[in-house]
């Protein structure tokens, strides 16, 4: 019988099982894929933004869902801690812009090397290709796991470290939810955040690939504003996504559809300076046509189209334009409107939201209110995060609590 057994080879699941061997206990942790860390290697384009230099408070201020729930694991290991926790395994990091951090190589394999190698040292016995199928219990007690191949595992504490649903080609298949499930745990229901959203207009689709740098982008709903940022912007076959439409996602309304991004294409410039600048270029280009003249303010293609999405004529030559063609014009120019019609699937989602409920998880711990030796970490519990490292951070400081927790308990 091992002390603790962890399931799943994921970010949490590997910190779980580090803290855990820490702790003096047995570990062995169950990975179903061929390689531990397989999400890891895509975080961050392949770079990992493994975690954010920030203060607790900060980190908190990214978490729209269930903050409070992290302040003890976040206390227990730190942005901070995580970063010497790698540098002290042979994978040094760089804090980049907006305190995002990265290994020094910009290569996510190294995070995973680095942690898998302190698994070895640390004696813990990981079994790849070993899918669970389920846990066994004795009244408020867990037993051990079965695994897909039929065998039965007893172990001292199971912790359960699946992550989501999103890129299920990375092994989060959402197993993690039904086995909480199945132990009579509330699953808040999955749905897609740090997601690209499709929108009811054609227009976005017709500029796919093209992307803004710098707008600033309101979501609204009715009279309500969600979410307003500065940033970078692409549209897609889709519909918009990029930076930008990535995090508003985090604060879309439900259901989703209907909600309005509004767009300010030109947010260094009031509507004063902006009218004053139009007028400028209009009397300066003459009888030039309207759509030769707005790529001074705008990229080429979606200059070419604005005088459409301002019903505006295109032929229209600048010293036709009137007053009101012009307050059209300004009015787009601040306030482009698309609409949304859905976000897209879950298995495009960079996070899962929805997982196991926090008020089930004692949040000093991680361990379950329902059963004495079961604890939890990462994704698979209902908290997420903007971009910026914090997801994997949350991953980190989950799987670290548990690990610690469980290992104690031995
Ligand atoms: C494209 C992309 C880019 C991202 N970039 C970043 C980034 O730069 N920074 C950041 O902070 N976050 C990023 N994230 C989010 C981050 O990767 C996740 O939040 C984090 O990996 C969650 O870790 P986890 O261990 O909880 O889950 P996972 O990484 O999903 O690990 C769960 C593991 O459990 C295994 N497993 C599942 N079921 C079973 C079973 N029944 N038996 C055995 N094993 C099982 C899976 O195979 C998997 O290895 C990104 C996500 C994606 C999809």
């Amino acid at each position: 019988m091992t002390d603790v057994l962890v399931i799943g080879g994921g970010a949490a699941g590997m910190m779980a099982a580090i803290f855990a061997a820490r702790a003096g206990a047995d570990v062995t942790l169950l990975e179903h894929n061929e390689k531990l860390g397989k999400k890891i290697y895509i975080t961050g384009k392949g770079r990992c933004n493994l975690t954010n230099d920030c203060t607790r408070d900060e980190f908190l201020a990214q978490v729209p869902r269930n903050p409070r729930f992290l302040y003890s694991a976040l206390s227990f290991f730190a942005p901070r801690d995580m970063m010497t926790l790698l540098e002290e395994n042979g994978c040094p990091v760089s804090v980049q812009r907006g305190r995002r951090v990265f290994p020094s190589t910009e290569k996510a394999s190294d995070v995973t090397k680095a942690l898998a190698g302190l698994m070895r040292k640390l004696d813990v016995h990981v079994r790849l290709n070993a899918g669970v199928r389920n846990l066994r219990t004795d009244g408020n007690a867990v037993t051990g796991a079965e695994l897909e191949d039929g065998s039965f595992l007893p172990a001292g504490s199971v912790i359960l470290a699946c992550g989501g649903l999103s890129y299920p080609a990375t092994g989060s298949t959402g197993d993690g939810y039904r086995i909480a499930e199945t132990l009579g745990h509330t699953v808040v229901p999955p749905s897609p955040v740090l997601v690209g959203l499709e929108t009811e207009e054609d227009w976005p689709r017709s500029l796919q690939g093209l992307s803004l740098k710098n707008v600033a982008l309101t979501l609204a709903s009715g009279k309500k504003t969600l979410y307003t940022e500065l940033g970078e912007l692409l549209f897609t076959h889709f519909g918009v996504s990029g930076p930008l439409v990535l995090e508003a996602s985090c604060h879309l309304p439900e259901p989703a559809r209907g909600a309005l991004l509004k767009l300010d294409l030109k947010p260094g410039l009031t509507r004063e300076q902006l009218d004053a600048r139009l007028r400028r270029d209009f009397l300066a280009s003459g009888r030039k046509q309207l759509a030769n003249v707005l790529p001074g303010l705008l990229p080429a293609r979606l200059a070419e189209l604005f005088p459409r999405l301002c019903g505006i004529p295109e032929s229209l030559s600048c010293n036709q334009v009137t007053a009101p063609q012009r307050e059209k014009l300004l009015n787009t120019l601040k306030t482009l409107e698309v609409t949304v019609r859905a976000p897209r699937p879950l298995a495009e989602a960079v996070v899962t939201r929805g997982g196991v409920s926090v008020r089930q998880i004692e949040p000093g711990t991680m361990r379950s209110k329902k059963f004495r030796n079961l604890f939890f970490a990462g994704e698979m519990i209902d908290v997420d995060a903007h971009t910026g490292g914090y997801n994997l951070q949350i991953a980190w400081s989950t799987g670290a609590l548990a690990g610690q927790t469980a290992g104690d308990c031995q």
